[in-house]
This record gives C-alpha cells, sequence and structure tokens, in this order.
C-alpha cells in the first residue's frame, strides 16, 4: 500500500488527511475503509491521531488488498479528492539519523566507520514534503543534500531483538537528510552535537509516500540515487550499509521506547555535495518514489 498525507487545498491552516494512491488515484483512506467495512466489517476505523493510523498501516493494507482482489475499489469510490502532497508524516514523532553508515561516505567525510551506530536526533519541524522548497538560509555556508532510505516504525517497542525487529516496521520511504555543512563541521571541531546544522527548517524533506512494509520484501536490495538538477551524485545499493536496519532498531531501542511515527534515516552513501539557490535535488528508489526538492533563497522565499 502506498500511504500518503494531503491537503484538498494549498493552505496552511487545511488539515491533512491520510489517503493511498491506487493505480495512480488518490482515494481519501476513510473511504476506502468504510467501503472495506461495509464489505467486511472487522471493525477497522481510522484515529485522529496519524501516529495511530501509522500503527495500523499493516491492517488497513491487508484490508485493501483483498479489497483489490474482488476488484472493488475504483467501483465503489467515485470521488477523487483535489491533492496537495504533504509528507508522509508531516511532524515525525522524532527523526534519528543515523551518521556514517555507508563505509565511502564515511571515508569522504575522513572518518572510520564506528563499532556501534552514529546516532544523532533531527528536529521533526524540519520536515517538508516532496515538491516544497529547500530554504537555503542567509546565513549558510554551505548546503549539502544527503539521500537516505526512511524507515517509519509502527510498532512500539524496547530492547527489540533484531530477529524481531522488522515486526517494527510500517513501512519505507525517502528522506534527505540536508545539512549545514560548515557549520556542522565548526560545530564538531568544538565537540558540539549535530543539531542544529541537521535541523534547520525545511532541512528535512520526506516522502513523497511511505510504502508499507509488506510490498518491500527486502528493504537491503534497493538501490538508491540522489540526482541535482538531474545529474546522478549519488548511487548505492541500500545493502551497503554497515549497520543494517535490524541492528539499529535493536541499537536504539536499548536506549529509547521506539514509537509509532519514529522515523529512522538510515544514513547516506558517499557523492554527498553542495546545493545552491536555483538547483532541484532528487531522491529516488524505485520501488518507493521520487523524492523532489527545488531550493530558494531565504529572501527569494519569504517574497513568495
Ligand atoms: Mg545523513
Amino acid at each position: 500500500m502506498k500511504f500518503i498525507c494531503y491537503k484538498e487545498f494549498d493552505d496552511p491552516e487545511e488539515p491533512v488527511h491520510p489517503g493511498i494512491v491506487y493505480r495512480n488515484k488518490v482515494l481519501p483512506l476513510a473511504r476506502v475503509l468504510a467501503v472495506a467495512e461495509a464489505i467486511h466489517p472487522t471493525g477497522l476505523t481510522i484515529p485522529e491521531n496519524l501516529f495511530e493510523v501509522i500503527g495500523l498501516l499493516s491492517t488497513y493494507a491487508a484490508a485493501i488488498k483483498e479489497l483489490d482482489r474482488e476488484n472493488k475499489i475504483l467501483p465503489l469510490i467515485w470521488q477523487e479528492v483535489g491533492v496537495t502532497l504533504a509528507a508522509p508524516l508531516p511532524r515525525p514523532n522524532r527523526i534519528f539519523g543515523i551518521g556514517r553508515n555507508y563505509t565511502d561516505h564515511a571515508k569522504e567525510t575522513g572518518h572510520e566507520v564506528e563499532s556501534e551506530p552514529t546516532v544523532f536526533l533531527k528536529a521533526s519541524t524540519s520536515v517538508i514534503a516532496s515538491g516544497q522548497n529547500i530554504v537555503y538560509p542567509a546565513f549558510a555556508d554551505q548546503v549539502d543534500y544527503e539521500g537516505e532510505l526512511a524507515v517509519v516504525i509502527g510498532l512500539a517497542g524496547s530492547n527489540i531483538l533484531e530477529a524481531e525487529a522488522y515486526r517494527h516496521v510500517a513501512g519505507y520511504t525517502l528522506f534527505n537528510d540536508v545539512t549545514e555543512r560548515i557549520m556542522q563541521r565548526r560545530d564538531q571541531a568544538k565537540s558540539l552535537p549535530w543539531f542544529r546544522s541537521k535541523s534547520i527548517d525545511t532541512f528535512g524533506p520526506l516522502g513523497p509516500a511511505l510504502i508499507t512494509a509488506d510490498e518491500i520484501k527486502d528493504p537491503h536490495k534497493l538501490v538508491i540515487t540522489t540526482e541535482v538538477n538531474g545529474e546522478e551524485k549519488q548511487k548505492a545499493s541500500t545493502g551497503d550499509m554497515v549497520f543494517k536496519i535490524p541492528q539499529i532498531i535493536a541499537y536504539l531501542s536499548r536506549f529509547f521506547a521506539l514509537e509509532p511515527g519514529d522515523v529512522i534515516a538510515t544514513g547516506t552513501p558517499s557523492g554527498i555535495g553542495p546545493l545552491k539557490p536555483g538547483d532541484t535535488v532528487t531522491v529516488t528508489i524505485p520501488e518507493i518514489g521520487t523524492l523532489s526538492n527545488p531550493v530558494v533563497a531565504a529572501l527569494e522565499a519569504s517574497e513568495l
């Protein structure tokens, strides 16, 4: 199931609705589930809280698969909606970043791979949807893209065993871990956290859709590419991650109880580089989609 969030009008005051993309049409999840309930009543509802919705995605995906098998989705859902895409989680519960999780990337930044994952927190308020502007701040010296596979947690847990880790995954999406590199290096030199260089407003493109875990057989057999203005900058297999997804989930959950709506940005491959206003950066995994964002100067953005 391809889960999205959308607004019916492009207005900051407009609420975000959960939806699915089905045969290239956006359908409101509430309407699809109402049809599913009418045909096979199982008590499916949509909670108000989006994190609870994320926790139920595997149940929804199974119900929708059943409707699809019976070819009952499009005939029974007559109304398409106007859509402005939001991020699949417009404000994640938390964003855990994993640093230096591809050997070649660790080398290009002058670091060795550590014996345990490097974890940082990135502000949820940095998140924007595919299509929205990355705002290049007036104070910035170098703003880098970092294309990454993002794991979305659907089932809470502490001390999760590696063998059980995938049960806790709601699905996968794409993330661009945009970073003010000079600020990060300055902070690193003073042994300060990475938080501010990672958390600047609009530095967290997420989406376009969340693909439920049942549709990604092996998240370590995906090819991720990042392009700037159509030119390929990063290309790697997610199989090249140093710490694999089950290890990361087990590791994080030793310290922090994971919760539905947590996002884990699994690290970027080699080939990172700077963006400038006027660029468009895209991150693609064919099985998930393309996350595309223009870069605009702060002044330009405030004039819009
Ligand atoms: Mg990163």
